[in-house]
């Protein structure tokens, strides 16, 4: 069995971004099926989405939006601990939890390649 935290709390959100077709998963390892892009490691790209989170919560503006999704029991302070140190956080945080925020937040991700990615937040 495999100790790799799983990425398919992702799935519903990767998308290749040349032919716009949903991202096949297997293991951690990312591949567009109709053959645009991959294999791909899903974890660099998982790191880099995390680091993007951070950026986006990084305005004041982002992290009312988050606490609103999120639930009203969230405070704006709490939001902020939660997201200041997201190498951390992402590797401390079970799946379902980062998959609450992912969902939360995000709309869709399009994949160019394994570090370049355009994350479509929620407004
Ligand atoms: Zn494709």
């Amino acid at each position: 069995m495999s100790t790799a935290p799983s990425l398919t709390y992702l799935d519903p959100f990767l998308f290749c971004g040349l032919c716009f077709g949903r991202m096949d998963n297997t293991d951690g390892t990312l591949r567009c099926p109709r053959g645009c892009s991959g294999p791909l490691d899903g974890y660099r790209l998982e790191e880099i989405l995390w680091q993007e989170m951070g950026r986006f919560l990084s305005h004041p503006k982002a992290r009312a939006l988050a606490r609103r999704r999120l639930g009203e029991n969230l405070s704006q302070s709490e939001v902020k601990r939660l997201f200041r140190d997201l190498r951390q956080f992402v590797e401390f945080l079970p799946a379902e939890e980062k998959q609450r925020f992912v969902t939360a937040l995000v709309e869709k991700i399009e994949i160019i390649s394994a570090t370049a990615l355009k994350i479509h937040f929620r407004s």
